[in-house]
């Protein structure tokens, strides 16, 4: 039905024209490790045992699918449902991904992880089940972020991560993943690069993908006992895409509408956005080919948003091969319609959600006139709001 590979990637880790290798060659072996030790846990049940049994009595699993009558009514629709991301432990669907990569490491036989972190929760995610599994883990954060987001700097030091300040280039995430990239490269043979998003090299593209796939899997469950068919329109806030896949991905060749929503930031024309799908061009960052925000001569711009997990001028390879096919649309909301988005979570619902996922709820208000009433409508609620109460609390 649709003009999509029925599997991405290929066997080279290409989603069309996106994602690859674009590595030094010292990673290339480990990549290929990594790659091999994800295939064969992937057919061991001992593995998927651990892994499912983790996600229900450590994360949370299986999340709510919430009912949103009020917030419905609001915009004259019969049904629309938020999936409760949310409520998993640390408060956003980052665990899902940190949880399966940590069981991957520990099958690796590797004593140490690493990870790189923008606003902060894929940190603290994976600071977390380090803990959980006893192994060291370093987090590179960028220091202008570690300044932005000190609780969650406070919450990795506590859990026993070393977190490490990156002073290089804008000092945000950008430079972190640099940074943890570097170490990896350096530390191959005792280090666990457990990466955050939809992006770098494959496998990474793919691993997270699907780890972050229970997200869909589940609200197919959810929504065929609840109202007996698929949802009709799916909508994700989208960084690097990881929360926005994982509610797409098992409904890409259903009939359904998926719409990923980037961050517009002070507006599209004012130069100041994250709206890489949107705005950019092809081009090669932290290993993979993909869109990315970048000027004439091919330098990687700065990205803007008011939330620190859309701030990032790439995006997910398969999300690029999904918007050059057409199977999912993107657009963007500014920095004050995701603040109004949040607004209106909180008042008609009772959730106060993240700034990342005030994007989606905003968006949905935006289009809700071309939206038939009778939809089945479906929002991912990435994550919950504490981080972001200072700027809420802002006159
Ligand atoms: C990290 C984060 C995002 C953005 O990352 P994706 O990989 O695009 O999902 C969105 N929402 C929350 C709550 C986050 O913590």
């Amino acid at each position: 039905m649709w003009n999509i590979p029925q599997s991405m990637p290929d066997l080279h880790g290409y989603f069309g024209a996106y994602g690859g290798r674009f590595v030094p060659e010292t990673l290339i072996g480990a990549l290929d490790e990594l790659e091999g030790l994800y295939r064969e846990a992937q057919s061991d049940d001992s593995f998927q045992r651990a892994l499912e049994d983790m996600l229900r009595t450590y994360a949370g699993r299986p999340t709510p699918l919430t009912r949103a009558d009020r917030l419905a009514r609001h915009l004259k629709k019969q049904r629309v449902y938020l999936k409760r991301e949310d409520l998993c432990h640390t408060g956003a669907h980052k665990i899902n991904n940190t949880i399966g990569q940590i069981l991957l490491a520990q099958r690796s036989g590797k004593s140490r992880v690493i990870a790189e972190t923008g606003a902060g929760q894929h940190g603290v995610a994976t600071a977390t089940v380090a803990a959980r599994m006893g192994l060291s883990c370093d987090v590179y954060m960028g220091e202008e972020d570690m300044e932005r987001q000190k609780l969650n700097v406070r919450r990795m030091e506590m859990l026993g991560a070393r977190v490490l300040p990156v002073r290089s280039g804008t000092r945000t995430l950008k430079d972190a993943t640099s940074e943890a990239i570097r170490d990896w490269v350096t530390n191959v043979r005792d280090t666990f690069y457990i990466i955050g998003s939809v992006v770098g090299p494959h496998p990474y593209p793919m691993i997270v993908r699907d780890f972050q796939s229970v997200i869909g899997l589940e609200v197919r469950e959810q929504m065929l006992r609840a109202e007996g068919r698929d949802p009709d329109l799916l909508i994700a806030c989208v960084g690097g895409g990881s929360n926005a896949i994982g509610l797409f991905a098992p409904f890409l060749q259903s009939s359904a509408t998926m719409i990923g929503i980037e961050a517009a930031g002070l507006g599209l024309e004012s130069g100041h956005h994250a709206a890489t799908l949107t705005r950019g061009l092809p081009g090669i960052l932290h290993g993979s080919r993909s869109y990315l925000l970048q000027d004439d001569d091919g330098q990687v711009q700065l990205a803007h948003s008011i939330s620190a997990g859309l701030d990032y001028p790439g995006v997910g390879p398969e999300h690029s091969a999904l918007k050059d096919a057409g199977r999912v649309t993107y657009d963007s909301v500014t920095d004050d319609e995701a603040l109004a988005g949040a607004r209106l979570l909180a008042r008609l619902e009772g959730i106060i959600p993240a700034l990342e996922t005030a994007h989606a709820i905003a968006y949905l208000e935006k289009m809700s006139p071309d939206i038939a009433d009778d939809a089945l409508i479906v929002v991912n609620v990435s994550g919950r709001g504490d981080k972001d109460m200072t700027t809420y609390a802002r006159p």
